[in-house]
């Protein structure tokens, strides 16, 4: 016997509409490319993105094809994941930090059609253009009187002329949920990058779920900076949380630094702010020296890279601000775990607290996790035995678009390249990405804590452990380290620094004093590059 409830298909444009109707004075700030703020409401974004709708329609885009974006977070960008999505077009965000050679390959391989980007990044459209075969459209993201005339790039119109001519008037088309809605790439450290293709259920059911009092526990009551970019994982799903919920948006547009990002939380009252750990490196840098203080946030979620002890210390005890701890993937939509506390954690002594906070926290509901030994076998759940994390759940990724690199499904789990713990309440540890251990005499070491334990120095700005070769031990771990401006630490201070912090074969057997370490598209450290750049490093003594 069947249920007898409707069966509406989950689908995006639900989302807009929905924030148009109960939220559609709520504001949405954005800090453009032209520098000047921009403030406007939900009932904006529904008008225009279902202007966005009817210029698709104009071009004669079929359902499922992909329009391209090149754009920080902003308004625009926000109507287009309604516009595109809610139309039954699918979103293809594209990482800008990544070389111009892989834009092209990827907007190839994703066969966009239109390709839709902020001014910042008119040079990258003007070296790829001609390397983009099935891109029809080219859209600049600006008024028509921003539009320079010469860009060599034929056809180029300016959002507004483009979109602002057409009816905002739009009935959004009724579909199958399981259709595609968006598309995100991977880092791709290795090889090609391969796409993860959402659908309108994984967003909404994902929507849901983040917005969760124990994941990002947003509410119409709050004020929220994405500083995670919209062009990576649908910056982890905030804008359509955003909408479900009803709270204010603060966009950051470029200016990503720690004076930008701090002027916007204070006159915009932001209460709770999401961005990777060398975003809230440079903002607490910035407020240091001036004894700066927040007036209004509350909570952050940090993720994407561990985030360092001190880093959550901080953000507690000198500014009063929650730090949750997040982890997830590409392929994951992207949240996995969350790290938040238990009522039965609450009476704990701080430092017992802070033991768990640093963890990447507790699956989410929808997100099913195990941990495996090398032959498979399922590991306890006793928060020391280590193995590959494996995942699966209704947002988390079946086959790569295209079926690139094959089934990646272990007897229905997903792989995600992590080694982790998971203790008896279900708080999961990453140790390490499998690539990354360090392999030492028949034991792992986990880079991450021997980096986490170098960044607690006062010295040190940013820290990447690697193995290197050892004739006896296999590898042995290294530490490169990135000095603060004017700060100084010696080799030897820094070894004696780890004296009862680390079991002592941890401890790594050198400090490499570097200017800086390689990042990634995503901000993540760059650890193959960074072996690249030492590889002709040798052990003292060896
Ligand atoms: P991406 O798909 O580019 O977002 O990268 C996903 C990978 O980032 C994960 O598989 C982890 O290796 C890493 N990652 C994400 N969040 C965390 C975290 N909180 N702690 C440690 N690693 C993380």
């Amino acid at each position: 016997m069947l249920g007898l409830m409707q069966n509406q298909p989950l689908l995006i444009s639900s989302l807009i509409e929905f924030a148009e109707r109960h939220h559609g004075d709520t504001e949405i700030v954005s800090r453009r490319v032209e520098g000047d703020i921009h403030r406007y409401t939900y009932t904006d974004v529904a008008h225009r993105s279902r202007q966005v709708a009817n210029a698709l329609d104009s071009i004669k885009l079929q359902f499922s094809d992909r329009v391209a974006t090149l754009a920080w977070n902003g308004y625009r960008h926000l109507e287009l994941y309604f516009g595109v999505s809610g139309s039954g077009r699918v979103l293809h965000t594209i990482n800008p930090r990544l070389h111009p050679e892989q834009i092209a390959w990827i907007a190839n391989h994703a066969e966009d059609q239109v390709m839709c980007f902020d001014m910042t990044f008119l040079p990258i459209i003007q070296a790829v253009h001609s390397k983009c075969s099935t891109v029809k459209h080219w859209i600049a993201l600006c008024d028509a009187d921003k539009l320079p005339t010469d860009t060599g790039i034929p056809g180029l119109q300016s959002y507004e002329s483009w979109m602002g001519q057409q009816s905002s008037s739009y009935n959004w088309p009724e579909f199958d949920e399981n259709s595609a809605s968006s598309m995100c790439y991977t880092s791709g450290t290795t090889g090609n990058p391969k796409a993860a293709l959402y659908s309108h259920r994984s967003t909404i059911l994902h929507a849901y779920a983040a917005a969760l009092p124990d994941v990002m526990c947003l509410s119409a009551r709050d004020s929220v900076l994405p500083v995670v970019p919209m062009f990576h994982v649908n910056a982890w799903g905030i804008p359509y949380s955003a909408a479900l919920t009803g709270c204010k948006l603060v966009f950051p547009g470029p200016a990503l630094d720690g004076k930008s990002i701090y002027e916007l939380i204070e006159a915009e009252r932001v209460t709770y702010a999401a961005g990777v750990p060398t975003i809230w490196q440079m903002l607490l840098g910035h407020m240091k020296p001036g004894g700066l203080k927040f007036g209004s946030l509350k909570r952050t979620v940090i993720g994407g890279s561990a985030c360092p002890p001190a880093m959550i210390a901080a953000f507690r005890e000198e500014y009063g601000v929650e730090v949750l701890h997040a982890w997830g993937m590409t392929e994951m939509s992207p949240l996995g775990t969350l790290c938040t506390l238990k009522n039965k954690h609450l009476q704990l002594p701080e430092a017992e607290q802070m033991k768990i906070r640093l963890k990447q926290g507790r699956a989410i509901y929808g997100v099913d996790m195990k941990i495996v030994n090398d032959e498979g076998k399922e590991l306890p759940w006793d928060g020391k035995a280590y193995g590959d994390l494996l995942v699966k759940g209704p947002w988390i990724l079946r086959e790569y678009f295209k079926g690139e690199g094959g089934n990646p499904l272990v007897d229905g789990w997903f792989p995600t390249g992590d080694v982790a713990t998971i203790d008896a309440d279900g708080y999961m540890q990453i140790t390490d990405r499998s690539k990354d251990v360090i392999k030492s005499g028949g034991e792992w070491i986990s880079s991450i804590d021997i980096e986490n334990i170098a960044v607690a120095h006062p010295a040190v700005a940013m820290a990447a452990c690697i193995g290197v070769k050892h004739p006896k031990w296999d590898e042995r771990p290294i530490i490169a380290v990135v000095k603060k401006p004017g700060a100084e630490v010696t080799r030897e201070e820094l070894l004696a620094f780890y004296e009862g912090k680390t079991a002592k074969w941890q401890v790594p057997d050198d400090v490499v004093f570097v200017d800086a370490i390689p990042l990634g598209a995503t901000g993540k450290m760059l650890k193959t590059r960074l072996r690249d750049v030492l590889k002709d490093y040798k052990l003292p003594g060896i």
